[in-house]
């Protein structure tokens, strides 16, 4: 079976709204929003790296699709569109049927169409999605923007997913293979935040993102700190050390004024957002608990380390 029959057979689903062309030409083609800015990231996930060889391939299409989603809902923007490069050892049609299952569910969650992307064979199982999102011009949340004074937030909980790789076949391993992208909140947010980032490395490591890019410090409160019941249970150094340096979690952490926040609460949203900390003048990142300075030895997740 040919590169042809393999994009037919999975990847090519006709009858996409608001797509030009679609998967079967050179290029897709597009019509923008007027006063809308194109928003766009990629991903890749290397098999053995990013996830075990044996992975589900349907938690593989899902988690490929919705680690983008989560780059764009990190920037305030709606994702409209994906393209999938795709590299594989060999041909696998469970695999490929599992996989394409899988990166659909998590499209028709958030009202996204696959528009194109590439086959090709080669010696690793190698998957890069390209997204695309809309964001009414000027309003894209950057991380630069955090001030001093701004509330410190996070969505949903933190350090499941990291809870879950290490308690494999515990409820919590759903929060590892298929992560939540926070599309509403994200687009609840354009205008609003000051500054955004999604939770992919780290709550620690992700909000130090956002404290470099804007030149501020950060007071962080531990008590607040989002937990599930699961973490709640460990110990004060163990239940820190997954919600603060556990990736994967695809939560968004935020930084807002105290009157915009209050703004905010009067949405309905669809995930629970939490006060974990204030933006500060003085550099760095400080753990309080109950108003106490703690120091915490964290051990960030880092590529190519
Ligand atoms: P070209 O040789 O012009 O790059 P291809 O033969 O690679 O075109 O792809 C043919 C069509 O199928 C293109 O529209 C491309 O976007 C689409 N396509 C290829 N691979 C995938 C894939 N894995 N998922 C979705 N669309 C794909
Ligand atoms: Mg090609």
């Amino acid at each position: 079976m040919a590169e042809f029959s393999i994009i037919d057979t999975y990847f090519n689903r006709k009858n996409q709204d608001s797509v030009d062309l679609g998967v079967g030409d050179d290029s897709a083609l597009l019509t923008p929003p007027p006063h809308q800015q194109l928003v766009i990231c990629a991903d890749t996930l290397v098999a053995g790296r990013h996830f075990p060889l044996d992975t589900n391939p349907h938690a593989i299409g899902w988690k490929s699709v919705a680690v983008n989603l989560s780059d764009i809902a990190a920037m305030g923007a709606t994702p409209h569109s994906i393209l999938l490069a795709l590299s594989l050892p060999q041909i696998d049609h469970a695999w490929l049927k599992g996989f394409s299952q899988g990166l659909y569910d998590c499209c028709d969650q958030f009202g996204v169409r696959l528009i194109g992307g590439d086959t090709t064979q080669s010696p690793h199982l190698t998957l890069s999605v390209t997204a695309l999102g809309w964001v009414d011009t000027g309003l894209a949340v950057a991380r630069s923007g955090a001030q001093v004074g701004d509330l410190i937030c996070v969505s949903g909980t933190v350090g499941d997913a990291a809870f879950g790789l290490k308690h494999l076949g515990h409820d919590l391993q759903k929060r590892l293979d298929y992560p939540t992208p926070r599309c509403q909140l994200g687009a609840a947010l354009k205008g609003l935040a000051h500054s955004m980032i999604d939770v992919s490395d780290g709550l620690a490591q992700d909000l130090g993102h956002i404290l470099k890019a804007s030149d501020v410090g950060a007071k962080l409160q531990l008590e607040n700190l989002p937990l599930s019941t699961a973490l709640h249970a460990l110990n004060d150094e163990q239940k820190w050390q997954y919600a603060l340096a556990g990736g994967d979690d695809y939560e968004l952490c935020f930084t807002i004024s105290p009157e915009h926040y209050e703004q905010l609460r009067q949405q309905n949203l669809d995930v629970a957002i939490t006060k974990i900390g204030t933006i500060t003048q003085s550099k760095g990142l400080s753990f309080h608990q109950n108003d106490q300075s703690i120091s915490l030895d964290l051990k960030g997740y880092q590529h190519f380390v």
